[in-house]
């Protein structure tokens, strides 16, 4: 397997602002590998140290086995999807996609060709002469795609770039650059603060916390098994119950991690809880309980009775829903 991009202990500091903070990280050739983590945590960072917009404090990075360190932006086979798309709005769509190629001295009919065809690949052929401004959001988000994938990147970078998009198009985003990603076979790195747009598409999620990453691994991996409390509570809401209570399950002193939707309302032999609130989700709802001085939430079907407030309800999950995170504080 040929390695797109390596990053080992890596920092990059702000006087005292440790944004990427010792960061080792290998991305496969083809992987779509997604950087997740908080306002602040770093991700934005890491991608403009593989862009080449910033250079390391100290650590090393390679690009397809090349060291990168002295190597400038334009020359690294690395394109950039930015979150407010960066097109230019006096140039109609065809020159805004055609730009790379421009400065890279193609002739105009050739640059033209490819163009058309990186806009057929999002589905916006026949927009060629429209203006940035005559367009959607949506629209605008697949012009910067395709004025990126003109290029033909080795690795693709994207940050945010669904961010400014309603809850419907980002979904359908989502799904297209996923299929766009297996079609082309380029590498794709994503940043994002959004769980769920990071577990639905990526390969390989980074969890990111304070310039360091924090687990990485499958969705299915970071959602069912993560080894902290921060990526317990980051990736999905997820409920932390006390070494003490887990001890009295499990005989292990020892924090766990258990999904909302494990949790079952039963009618007799779980554990009692009082229900403390509840907020209708649309398909579910999102019950609030307190168990002894734990405070956690259910997630039960929409069309189940909602227990009032101040309620004791029995409570219970299968044994394997339980997850222990050995040495997490
Ligand atoms: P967001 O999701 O808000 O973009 P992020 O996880 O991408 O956040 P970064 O943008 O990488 O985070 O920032 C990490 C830290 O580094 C932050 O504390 C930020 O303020 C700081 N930082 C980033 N760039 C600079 C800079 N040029 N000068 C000083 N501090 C910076």
């Amino acid at each position: 397997m040929t390695t797109a991009v390596s990053f080992a202990k890596v920092s990059r500091h702000f006087g005292a602002v440790r944004a990427v903070d010792n960061v080792d990280l290998s991305i496969a050739e083809g992987e779509f590998f997604a950087m997740l983590g908080p306002s602040g945590s770093g991700k934005t960072t890491c991608l403009r140290l593989i862009a080449g917009f910033e250079q390391p404090t100290s650590g090393h990075i390679e690009i397809f086995g090349t060291t990168v360190e002295h190597v400038p932006p334009y020359r690294r086979n690395v394109n950039t999807v930015f979150q407010d798309y960066a097109l230019f709005p006096h140039m109609n769509i065809i020159d805004n996609v055609a730009y790379g190629l421009m400065i890279r001295g193609m002739n105009k009919a050739d640059r033209h060709a490819a163009a058309n065809e990186a806009l057929e690949l999002v589905a916006l052929p026949g927009y060629g002469e429209r203006r940035p401004g005559q367009l959607s959001g949506g629209q605008r988000q697949r012009v910067a795609l395709a004025r990126a994938l003109v290029n033909k990147p080795k690795v693709l970078l994207l940050d945010e770039p669904l961010g400014a998009l309603d809850l419907k198009l980002r979904e359908q985003m989502q799904e297209e650059l996923k299929i766009l990603q297996r079609k082309l076979g380029i590498t794709f790195v994503f940043v994002t603060h959004d769980q769920g747009e990071a577990l639905s598409m990526a390969d390989r999620v980074a969890v990111f916390n304070d310039g360091k990453i924090q687990q990485i691994g499958s969705p299915q991996d970071i959602y069912q098994r993560p080894e902290s409390r921060f990526v317990a509570d980051f990736v999905g809401s997820s409920n932390v119950l006390e070494p003490g209570f887990v001890k009295q399950l499990t005989g292990k002193e020892s924090y766990a991690s258990l999904r909302p939707e494990a949790i079952r309302i039963v009618s007799a032999d779980g554990h009692s809880a009082t229900v403390t609130g509840s907020s209708y989700l649309g398909g579910t709802t999102r019950i609030s309980l307190a168990l002894g001085d734990m405070r956690i939430g259910a997630l039960i079907p929409a069309d189940q009775a909602v227990p009032e407030n101040g309620t004791t309800v029995q409570i219970s999950w299968q044994e394997n829903d339980l997850h222990l995170m050995e040495g997490a504080q």
